[in-house]
């Protein structure tokens, strides 16, 4: 298996995954991660310059948030898909959904001026999907949709995935499964299938632990009857 390591900033997590140049990262995390992220690389015995892309798993600001910093701590390069780049360039968030009532009061408290991050021009804008070999890493970027309309996942040759918000893990759901918060549900369970169909074996997600495989297998079964 690609050697997959995560990086726990409290909230959210990021994904890293060696290849044979260095690291493709999924997402940045808040802006007042950053210390802990370079103190939790330096404990992975990982030097910055070694983080060759970071993907953005979408544009919400405990995503990007740390981004711009990133950015110009490591040199990588920054891949977005089309429909949540102008966010990014612009350094709001998307207004996503909540799908229940707690959620959207929880959501209502948070300020304003926390969803605007520091804007970030993009190098790399994907559609569909996008093959990782020219960062040395047998994996490939694909189109996702749900979370928000932009939203994607990295899955390796070997079925590793890192799918930030397609689904959330414990603590942030107490049943890990379905996010909790969407532009379009519907386009989740589709995206879901996707991914099964890419034949991933290990789910690792944004919040929380990681979300078995069959756990969304079974809810999948279960919305089709
Ligand atoms: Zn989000
Ligand atoms: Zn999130």
């Amino acid at each position: 298996m690609a050697k997959h390591i995560e990086l726990d900033l409290g909230f959210t997590n990021i994904q890293l995954l060696k290849g044979e140049k260095g690291y493709v990262q999924m997402d940045a995390g808040y802006k007042s991660n950053v210390k802990k992220y370079l103190r939790l690389l330096k404990k992975n015995n990982i030097d910055p310059s070694e983080i060759k892309l970071i993907i953005v798993n979408h544009a919400h600001f405990d995503h990007v948030g740390g981004l711009k910093t990133l950015k110009e701590i490591t040199n990588a390069k920054v891949l977005v898909h089309e429909n949540d780049a102008e966010y990014l360039r612009k350094g709001i968030s998307v207004e996503p959904k909540p799908i229940s009532f707690v959620v959207k009061l929880l959501f209502k408290l948070i300020p304003k001026s926390l969803k605007l991050y520091d804007p970030v021009e993009p190098d790399i804008i994907i559609k569909d999907e996008y093959s990782l070999d020219e960062f040395g890493v047998k994996a490939k970027v694909i189109h996702t949709p749900g979370h928000t309309l932009g939203t994607v996942s990295l899955v390796s040759e070997d079925g590793v995935a890192f799918i930030g918000c397609c689904a959330h893990g414990f603590p942030l759901r107490f049943n890990p499964g379905l996010p909790t918060v969407a532009e379009d549900i519907n386009q989740i369970y589709s995206s879901w299938k996707r991914l099964l169909k890419e034949g991933v074996k290990e789910v690792f997600v944004s919040h929380g632990k990681a979300v078995s495989v069959t756990k969304m297998k079974k809810i999948l079964e279960k919305k089709k009857s």
